[in-house]
């Protein structure tokens, strides 16, 4: 395959699903994959805008694959939708996460929480709940520092939705809708989920300045959430000008390369707390 860079790293171009010749052996690559711990979390900082100060991380995995270089998300979570393993590493997700918030807790980092993005097959699955009820007893964090972030697609069986949301938020978990805007959204629902942020799409973010239907998308947005009791999250935020017309219009938080690209634990130790790498 013909490589190119992206974000200054190695890729592919064909899709990963031409590279495996059938779902068997990309199967037997991920559960390879996880035994080995190819699997890596990188953290990006969410920002109150108020103050500046870093609220929480969003968890993004990676996969560091020991022969074709560094994989982004987009490229195997679909994959890994469809042979069912993604369970298993939305499962790992979920307790490594919560282990870094832990350990950076308990040395006084002052992260007040961790947010993992769910797959809808983990959304869909009824024994969620259970799951992330036992990864928080087995990490010992407590459950108002993780967040889960699902998407308007996943919602669209709204009496589960309704329900699920409601089992996990009963746990204490913190709840919030991911990529707002971009699904057909069940907006008459969203009251009766118990939700806790929207965060809103950077597609909207990307042409605040030049678009005004995005402006105007996104002016909405907020003022739906504040009607709602609900706090507002703007992803991809890339300068300044995103960040005042976002802080004008009441937005609660932000993330994005103008603040920071995702980065592993140790860099975010040594960026933000002057942790020695080792
Ligand atoms: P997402 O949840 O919407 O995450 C935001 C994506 O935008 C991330 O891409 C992030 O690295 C990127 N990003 C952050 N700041 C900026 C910015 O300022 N500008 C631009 N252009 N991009 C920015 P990434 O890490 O490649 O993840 C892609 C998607 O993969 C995520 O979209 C999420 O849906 C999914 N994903 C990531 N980690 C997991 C996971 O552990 N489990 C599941 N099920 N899905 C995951
Ligand atoms: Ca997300
Ligand atoms: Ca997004
Ligand atoms: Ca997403």
């Amino acid at each position: 395959a013909k490589a190119n860079g992206r974000n200054g790293y190695f890729i592919y171009e064909s899709t990963l699903e031409k590279l495996y010749k059938d779902k068997l052996t990309l199967k037997l690559d991920i559960e390879r994959a996880l035994e080995s711990e190819e699997f890596v979390l990188h953290y990006q900082p969410q920002i109150d805008i108020k103050d500046g100060r870093i609220v929480g991380v969003e968890t993004l995995i990676r996969w560091q694959h020991k022969k074709r270089g560094l994989i982004f998300p987009n490229d195997f979570i679909p994959l890994a939708e469809e042979t069912g393993l993604i369970s298993q590493i939305g499962e790992w997700v979920i307790k490594n996460a919560c282990l870094q918030l832990k350990k950076w807790r308990d040395i006084n980092i002052p992260i007040m929480k961790v947010s993992v993005n769910l797959s809808a097959h983990q959304f869909l699955k009824n024994d969620l709940a259970q799951i992330v009820e036992g990864v928080l007893a087995e990490t010992g964090l407590a459950p108002v520092h993780l967040e889960l972030e699902i998407t308007e697609s996943m919602t669209m069986e709204v009496n589960y939705a309704i329900k699920t949301i409601k089992e996990l938020s009963d746990l204490g978990v913190k709840i919030s809708i991911d990529d707002f805007g971009t699904g057909y959204s069940s907006l008459n629902y969203l009251k009766k989920f118990e939700i806790d942020y929207l965060k809103i799409d950077k597609s909207f973010v990307n042409d605040i300045e030049t678009d005004k239907s995005d402006a105007n998308m996104i002016h909405t947005i907020i003022l739906m959430a504040q009607n709602l009791g609900l706090e507002v999250v703007a992803e991809g935020v890339e300068n300044r000008e995103q960040l005042k017309f976002l802080g004008n219009h009441g937005c609660d938080f932000v993330q994005g390369y103008y603040f920071s690209k995702p980065l592993t634990a140790e860099e975010f130790e040594s960026e933000f707390y002057n942790l020695q790498k080792d």
